[in-house]
């Protein structure tokens, strides 16, 4: 008889370990600003309101929360910040996912079942016959008859979306479509008499000890209850649900927190990129106009800041899948584990442009991080990200850059295991470095 070892993958990274941890610590993006938050305070950041004047001190560390799913974070400088611009930073905190309906309870059968909405441009096949958790924030009246929010993690495999029997349909792995409005409600319990979901929440947050006298309304989203881990023979791999973009939320979060610096550093979390940014917590909303407004004293101040300042907006990028490769151009397809991802479009679909790439390649360089380049095949449409938005909103030099990543907006997606290093080094490296990246005249006449 011949016995085996167990195999065992290899232990990943310090960073890796903790980026998994801030994954599942924040299932929807009010939990990753949460979690963020959490960060911050430990390392020292004061929370500031929008709704409040600021008095603030050079070398101080800030933070503003916008509703509960946006952030901007940042580090002052020695000098003032329009005489010598800012590095900032950005990303965004949501993820395509099911979100509950407004009145969700859409069951037949004597099945308890939600009805969801797309959130983003989700990949749908990969939610069949997952053990779906439930997060979001939910609002209610309490026992005293006042409204009050809830920030909720049913950390359970509470919901599942069966997939339909291939003896039942035998075309399904031909290209079989799939109609979300019918073929995806979460499947939640199967009861007599009918249990409505509101209801089924109100019992629980008053198992978790809140009086509540009614539920009214929920932004409540199913994640994977499956956490993420290190995968490959040789642990080469992270394999997690919203890699995109909680990976380099994590990194960036991580950067600033551990920069040192002359120039003010900031990090800017943006909710709702995946559905178009245009909302009041989006990178289309004034968050970071308004801080910026607050570094400076007069508009003649934000313009020259705005002139010297760089941004880097962080957002995975695809990379070249082995099964698929014809997917990329030729020259143009980013590997896992071969470092952060430049990303180009002559279109515009991101922001980068050759001056401040060419400045960010020399810097890596001298950091020993590797770069790759991204840009679209010339005959597919390209994604975009925060980066054009906020460069066009602000009139801030922006860079698009981000993580080779397989399956993107899928509910496990697969990025390499050696990339979060890489990444955090270059943004150090970037934060903390003063040479220029922009030049405000390269005409010699
Ligand atoms: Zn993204």
């Amino acid at each position: 008889m011949t016995s085996f070892k167990e195999y065992s993958v290899p232990e990943p990274s310090l960073r890796v370990k903790q980026l998994l941890a801030f994954i599942e610590s924040a299932p929807t993006p009010i939990h990753a600003v949460m979690a963020a938050k959490k960060h911050l305070l430990a390392a020292g950041f004061e929370q500031l309101k929008e709704s409040d004047a600021w008095t603030l001190k050079p070398q101080g560390a800030y933070f503003v929360i916008r509703r509960d799913s946006s952030l901007v974070a940042w580090r002052m400088g020695n000098l003032p910040a329009y005489q010598t611009g800012i590095r900032l930073l950005g990303a965004h905190t949501d993820s395509p996912c099911l979100k509950a309906k407004p009145n969700p309870d859409q069951g037949v059968l004597g099945y308890g079942q939600v009805g969801v909405e797309v959130y983003g441009g989700v990949l749908l096949a990969p939610w069949f016959d997952r053990d779906l958790a439930l997060a979001g924030r939910v609002s209610v009246v309490t026992a005293g008859g006042q409204t009050a929010e809830h920030v909720i993690n049913i950390a359970a495999p509470v919901a599942t979306i069966p997939s339909l029997a291939i003896h039942l349909d035998r075309s399904a792995n031909e290209g079989r479509s799939i109609n979300p409005e019918e073929q995806m409600r979460p499947i939640l319990w199967q009861s007599e008499p009918a249990i409505d979901f509101k209801s089924w929440i109100q019992s629980w947050l008053n198992q978790q000890g809140h009086a509540v006298q009614q539920v009214l309304d929920c932004d409540l989203s199913f994640y994977d209850y499956q956490p993420g881990q290190v995968v490959g023979a040789q642990g080469e791999f992270i394999a997690s649900a919203r890699l995109d973009n909680l990976l380099s939320t994590y990194v960036c979060l991580d950067a600033l927190i551990h920069s040192e610096g002359e120039l003010t550093r900031l990090l800017v979390l943006n909710d709702h990129e995946e559905v178009g940014s245009r909302s009041t917590v989006g990178a289309a909303g004034n968050l970071l106009r308004n801080v910026l407004d607050r570094l400076t004293a007069s508009p003649l101040e934000r313009q020259q800041l705005e002139r010297l300042s760089v941004m880097l907006s962080v957002d995975n990028a695809h990379g070249v899948h082995p099964n698929f490769a014809a997917k990329h151009a030729q020259g143009h397809g980013p590997l896992l584990n071969g470092g952060p991802v430049l990303k180009f479009d002559a279109n515009q679909s991101y922001a980068t442009q050759s001056v401040v790439s060419s400045r960010l390649r020399h810097l890596a360089a001298q950091h020993a991080v590797p770069l790759q380049t991204f840009v679209t095949r010339a005959d597919m449409r390209c994604g975009s990200t925060i980066g054009p938005i906020t460069a066009t909103l602000t009139g801030i030099e922006t860079l698009d850059i981000g993580l080779a990543t397989f399956a993107m907006h899928s509910i496990r997606e697969l990025a390499g295991a050696k990339d979060p290093d890489y990444l955090f080094t270059l943004l150090v490296a970037f934060l903390t470095t003063t040479q220029a990246f922009v030049n405000d005249d390269t005409l010699q006449p």
